[in-house]
């Protein structure tokens, strides 16, 4: 297998100085056991991912957590995406229940550390793993783009929570800024991860890929809507897992888009005209 590292993993050079500081505090044990749980949490993503027809793109190591980015993973289904995404925390929950079950008072920090990790990747906010179950759960029901939207806004609202609970438990334990730390990295990385979903969305969307992927089932779904509904607000509810049929009332007779011909007024004329128009413009 030619697997060419320098290609394929990024190391954030910030791990250096923190792998230092946890030598010079005593801390490396610990430091090296959470960052050895986190890259086999990875790992297990890109395995399962890979079983499923997605390859690994790059992986990004940084001192405060990994993320892989993976070829072709909105276009598989729904199910294989979420269980790609929830089998890296479930490795941590099932390691520490191994482990607790069979050295019942030794290994404390290990089992510590996958229950933490478990629980922490469950948060329902981006970047973490919490927030893309989520997003897979939601994003047919009431489309893509309003629950990436959605996701960012939680996202924001718990870091700040939680940068506050970092604050106090500053003032309790002095000098232990790492919550604080990662709250703030988590709430600046949640939007390069939203910008970069909506990106994907819109490129696929450009390329009429979106519709055309690897499903072999798509399920439809038929809304109607008011006559003045914007054509933006209809694109914002689409998503990969299924194919919108729009209806309105125009002067009490019924009229029906596909979700083809609102993308294709969409990408070619004026995103912000209403449904109205696109019939007037047909008829
Ligand atoms: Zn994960």
């Amino acid at each position: 297998m030619n697997f060419k590292i320098k290609k394929f993993i990024k190391i954030n050079p910030f791990i250096i100085p923190i792998l230092c500081l946890s030598i010079l505090s005593d801390y490396f044990k610990e430091f090296l056991t959470v960052l050895l749980l986190v890259t086999i949490h990875e790992i297990i993503h890109i395995l399962v991912a890979y079983k499923f027809g997605c390859k690994l793109e790059k992986l990004y190591i940084t001192p405060l957590g990994q993320k892989a980015i993976l070829k072709n993973f909105n276009k598989i289904m729904p199910i294989k995406k979420f269980i790609v995404v929830l089998s890296g925390p479930l490795f941590n929950l099932i390691l520490f229940l191994i482990c607790d079950s069979i050295f019942y008072d030794s290994f404390e920090f290990f089992k510590k550390a996958n229950l933490v990790i478990f629980l922490f990747n469950m948060f329902p906010i981006y970047p973490l793993d919490g927030g893309r179950l989520l997003q897979i759960l939601l994003e047919d029901i009431v489309g893509f783009i309003i629950i990436n939207k959605f996701i960012l806004n939680l996202t924001k609202i718990i870091s700040l929570i939680l940068i506050l609970f970092g604050l106090i438990q500053n003032i309790l334990y002095p000098f232990n800024i790492s919550l604080i730390l990662i709250s703030m990295y988590i709430r600046f990385i949640s939007i390069s991860e939203y910008t970069n979903n909506t990106i994907i969305f819109y490129k696929d969307l450009v390329t009429q890929e979106k519709k055309y992927c690897k499903y072999n089932i798509l399920k439809i779904k038929n809304i109607i809507v008011g006559k003045d509904y914007i054509i933006k607000d209809i694109i914002e509810k689409t998503s990969w897992g299924t194919y919108l049929n729009v209806s309105f009332f125009y002067y009490n007779k019924l009229i029906t888009f596909s979700e083809s011909e609102i993308i294709n007024y969409f990408l070619n004329e004026n995103a912000y005209s209403k449904l109205e128009d696109i019939y007037l413009k047909k008829y």
